[in-house]
């Protein structure tokens, strides 16, 4: 039987004309559990990160997974055993954190917006840092660390201006974005937070994107932060312990050769050692690299709907559960879950979801082979920003979550149904 492995995605491939995610047959999972559903791959999970930890082999350094790119707790829990920590960016996301058996100590908060009570549950489970991205923020969490008679960890969001030469919506380290304390303004805003008795200056963080693919921006970006230290230092500030560099790593969506993770730090360590900075702690936010192409969301074909411009291909999942062709235009490859051995010339669909709205769409233009009615498909790459960024439009219950593991399937979510979507609302 031949094997046919799908790009970027190892664990991922047809043997013979049926697609398996490692030893799981997708559309017994699709029959199992039903359509839309998400199926991640831990093996897949567990080698991203592997490709990180190879890069840090011998240092000091801590891996928090941004979980904003996928929060489900069955997905935590797999980091949080293989020792990761995780950068938040709300007090639900640290619940979440401590359901899955993750170690708060090992938490880093990051976002423009804390509120004083995330804030206090914050410092209440005594999280390792906080990146600060405005003198604002800097002021209220002195005041609350004060109230709670503690210090707070803090290191600052640094905004090093560099283009990450990412889409608009995903890039975060340029001037004109609401992220991070701007360049000039970092080493006074250091030798204020060292001045508040509620506050502790540990690191320097930065994040300058989202699905980058190219080097540059990141040796940019650590030339910037390490000229920075060696300002915010050189003012007077005590010694910063660890320098935080952010995430955001691309996968291959598309024939995206984005840098192997352990490529890339082997170059910014040679970076920070020749600087004189390889005694600092490292920590790291990837988000979308560890869990983006471990998985996959399956889906059914409900009707094929032929047009004179256009032919559409309309399936059971929608922008609720695949929301990023919507939010930011992006391409997700969509494959058969059985492949028919097909030679005829097809039509191009363009495959949409039943929400009421024009852009609900998952692909366009795309070549399905002999698709009909009942058929199953896999979106791929769908293990980041998808069910994390997933709603009940329309009243659509979220989708089921399932995780492989060799031939083993955990379900680790259910899926919702249509009470569970109204069941915290009251009649008059
Ligand atoms: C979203 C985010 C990340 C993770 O980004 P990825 O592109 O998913 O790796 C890391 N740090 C911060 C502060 C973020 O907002």
């Amino acid at each position: 039987m031949t094997l046919t492995a799908l790009p970027g995605q190892p664990q991922l491939a047809y043997r013979g004309d049926t697609l398996f995610l490692e030893e799981v047959r997708l559309s017994d999972l699709a029959a199992r559990y039903g359509t839309p559903l998400f199926a991640y791959s831990k093996a897949s999970m567990l080698s991203a990160l592997a490709a990180y930890q190879r890069g840090f082999a011998g240092r000091d350094a801590q891996i928090c997974y941004a979980m904003k790119a996928n929060s489900s707790l069955g997905v935590l829990q797999v980091f949080a055993r293989a020792g990761c920590g995780f950068d938040i960016v709300s007090a639900g996301e640290l619940k979440r954190v401590i359901a899955a058996g993750g170690d708060p100590r090992k938490v880093i908060f990051s976002g423009v917006g804390k509120t004083r009570a995330e804030m206090r549950t914050a410092l209440e489970a005594g999280i390792g840092c906080f990146n600060v991205e405005s003198t604002a923020e800097l002021e209220v969490l002195h005041e609350v660390a004060t109230e709670l008679g503690t210090q707070a960890p803090v290191s600052i969001r640094v905004n090093p201006n560099v283009d990450p030469q990412t889409h608009p919506y995903i890039s975060t380290g340029l001037k004109g974005n609401k992220f991070g304390v701007a360049h000039e303004e970092t080493v006074a805003t250091y030798q204020r937070a060292a001045s508040l008795s509620g506050l502790r200056v540990v690191g320097i963080d930065c994040h300058i994107g989202s699905q980058i693919t190219q080097e540059s921006p990141y040796l940019d970006a650590m030339d910037r932060i390490l000229d920075l230290v060696a300002a915010i230092e050189a003012a007077g500030v005590p010694r910063l312990q660890h320098i935080d560099f952010g995430g955001g790593l691309g996968i291959d969506y598309q024939g995206d050769t984005p840098p192997a993770a352990d490529a890339l730090w082997a170059q910014l360590l040679a970076k920070i050692d020749a600087r004189g900075y390889g005694d600092r702690k490292l920590m790291i936010e990837p988000g979308r690299s560890l869990v983006g192409n471990a998985g996959v969301c399956l889906t059914e074909v409900l009707y094929l709907k032929p047009g004179e411009q256009k032919n559409f291909c309309i399936v059971d999942a929608a922008m609720n559960d695949l929301p990023r062709p919507a939010m930011y235009q992006a391409w997700q490859a969509i494959v058969p879950l059985e492949r028919t051995p097909d030679a005829a010339e097809r039509p191009a669909y363009d495959v949409v979801g039943p929400i009421c709205e024009s852009g609900d769409w998952i692909g366009r233009d795309r070549h399905l082979g002999p698709v009909q009615a009942g058929d199953r498909l896999a979106v791929l790459s769908a293990g980041a920003y998808c069910m994390s960024m997933s709603s009940n439009y329309n009243t659509r219950g979220r989708a089921a979550e399932v995780l492989v593991d060799g031939d083993q399937v955990h379900l680790i979510r259910e899926r919702e149904s249509a009470e569970d979507t109204f069941h915290k609302e009251r009649l008059v």
